[in-house]
């Protein structure tokens, strides 16, 4: 039988709920468990498809074609537990579920409420994942305990309690412990009474995370357990990290967070070696080289909205031992002041995805600027895009090339929308979406970072390099190097002529970890060492420190 973690959170948000839940995850993988990872969001749209970046940061997919939070990114980056579309659910799915099954006849003669209908939904898809193959089932409730919007989800996690029996479950609250300065001391009393707030409801934690900025002294944990009504050692200390997010595992295994779910859960587990992962945090920390690459989007000033993308970045570097400087630029500012302010000074220029006209002309000077500067360029589903676009215009000569999502009319259509879109009227869900095979060409710059004939790469797209035009690009000097099995989507395209030039209609981010970073990332940057190197050949390129990001 599979024992359940249930995750909240408390005073605010943003306090890493996810990345709690991912280490924990990884630590209890570590310890020779098998796990499954989970979040709710109390939010009503159906999945985060359709929602701005600016709302809600990058919009996560998985292999399955599921559009999903960010946090399942962790999941994902951390362990090795299968992650699939029943491991995020909304309100909104939930209860459009349970309004479906409504309209079907499947409660006649009953009314149809929050508890017990929409309650047992939400157990069910918590119970789904509580599989034989499967010891621990780790459910992240997102929001704050207090958000009306949570409620329904509390409750039920309570109920699950009760039935799967309290010695099969653990209740962890993540909360923060605020330092005053004036004070001069760490405050437990906003920690209090989100506690309280859930044993209102019925649920009295296990074990308390406390995010903190100072080390937590003996007397404030003591105030918390004794507050709390938590024993003393289940109030566990998380500091904020001041180099990468990869140290959390390590500070929670240092503070005992995994011997004591395995403890308080009755667990048989093996011993924990983090060799590796600290190896990673070493490497972090203590980088031989850097360099800089420009990410040249439009959402670039949202913390989280191109998430997958930094992180990719980030294990290319631990690769080669280089802590990778992320220089977000605008795309607008280069409109306004062209390429070279922006972008002289940089080892890389990468273009991400993204959707509608915005910046799309500024992305296209950056690509241009890449292009005839030989500066290596990595585009991105968009960005393969407006890499496209560019190379029509300025090298073949199509002056008035276009995707047909910008200009309808373009005479060029050089980016049109994929056939079985054609049809698609709902917005939510019905992208091209989730992971599709590859075939590369031998000798290519792809086939060279993959070192394998065949790859499965994730999307989310409803336009695609129009077809037609192959020979001409072809004739001019830009290859497809990457088709779908049939031969009919073109996936990548390369600049044979300049260093490195290498432009995808998927999305490598959402495939790239700490431990098995992505191919195509860690062939970037080494080009954009290598590019650095050319430039200053004398000077060894010595750790400058710090962050851009
Ligand atoms: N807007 C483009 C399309 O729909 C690119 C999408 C993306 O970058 N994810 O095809």
């Amino acid at each position: 039988m599979s024992k359940h973690i249930f995750i909240t959170g408390g005073v605010v948000s943003s306090l890493g709920k996810g990345l709690t839940a991912a280490s924990l995850g990884m630590l209890l993988e570590r310890m020779g468990l098998r796990i499954r990872l989970q979040k709710f969001d109390p939010y009503i749209n159906v999945d985060p498809g359709t929602m701005s970046p600016y709302q809600h940061g990058e919009v996560y997919v998985l292999d399955d074609g599921s559009e999903t939070d960010l946090d399942l990114g962790h999941y994902e980056r951390f362990t090795d537990a299968p992650v699939t579309s029943s491991c995020n659910y909304t309100t909104g799915q939930i209860y459009l579920t349970v309004i479906n099954r409504e309209r079907e006849g499947g409660y006649l003669g009953h009314t149809v409420q929050v508890i017990p209908h929409v309650t047992d939904e939400i157990k069910r898809a918590i119970l789904e994942l509580a599989t034989p193959e499967v010891d621990v089932v780790i459910t992240e409730i997102g929001g704050t305990v207090g958000d009306i919007e949570g409620l329904p989800f509390l409750e039920a996690i309570r109920q699950l309690g009760l039935e799967v029996g309290r010695e099969n479950c653990l209740y962890i609250h993540l909360t923060l412990v605020p330092f005053l300065k004036a004070a001069g001391e760490a405050k437990t009393k906003p920690t209090q009474h989100s506690v309280q707030k859930l044993r209102e409801i019925g649920i009295q934690p296990d074990i308390l995370i406390c995010r903190t900025e100072v080390p937590l002294r003996e007397e404030e944990r003591r105030k918390i357990a004794l507050f709390c009504n938590v024993e003393l050692d289940a109030v566990i200390e998380e500091r904020d990290k001041e180099y990468t997010i990869y140290e959390v595992p390590l500070s929670l295994a240092r503070n005992g967070l995994p011997q004591l779910v395995a403890r308080k859960l009755r667990l048989e587990t093996g011993p924990l070696d983090l060799s590796d992962w600290e190896e990673l945090v070493r490497r972090a920390i203590h980088p031989e080289r850097t360099v800089t690459i420009a990410v040249v989007g439009k959402y670039v000033r949202h913390q989280d909205a191109y998430k997958s993308l930094y992180e990719a970045l980030d294990h290319a570097g631990l690769a080669h031992e280089t802590r990778v400087i992320v220089r977000r630029v605008e795309a607008e500012e280069i409109e306004e002041r062209g390429p070279e302010p922006l972008l002289s000074a940089v080892d890389g220029i990468l273009v991400p995805g993204g959707f509608g006209t915005r910046g799309t002309e500024g992305k296209m000077q950056a690509i241009q600027y890449a292009r005839e500067q030989k500066i290596p360029f990595f585009g991105i589903c968009l960005g393969m895009q407006c890499a496209v676009i560019e190379f029509a215009r300025n090298v073949i000569g199509l002056a008035g090339a276009n995707s047909t999502e910008f200009d309808p009319e373009t005479r060029s259509p050089v980016i049109c929308l994929m056939e079985e879109q054609k049809a698609v009227t709902n917005l939510g869900g019905t992208m091209r979406l989730g992971a599709y095979p590859c075939e590369l060409l031998a000798g290519s710059r792809a086939h060279q970072c993959y070192g394998r004939d065949l790859v499965h790469e994730r999307h989310r797209h409803r336009y695609e390099f129009n077809i037609a035009y192959r020979e001409l690009f072809e004739k001019h000097g830009m290859v497809v190097t990457g088709l779908s099995p049939d031969g009919k989507l073109v996936e990548i395209v390369e600049i044979p002529a300049h260093p490195w030039y290498v432009a995808v209609q998927f999305h490598p981010e959402f495939k790239s970890k700490p431990t098995r970073p992505h191919p195509l990332f860690v062939g970037f940057v080494a080009a954009a060492l290598a590019y650095r190197d050319r430039q200053e050949p004398t000077e060894a390129s010595a750790v400058a420190g710090g962050s851009e990001a």
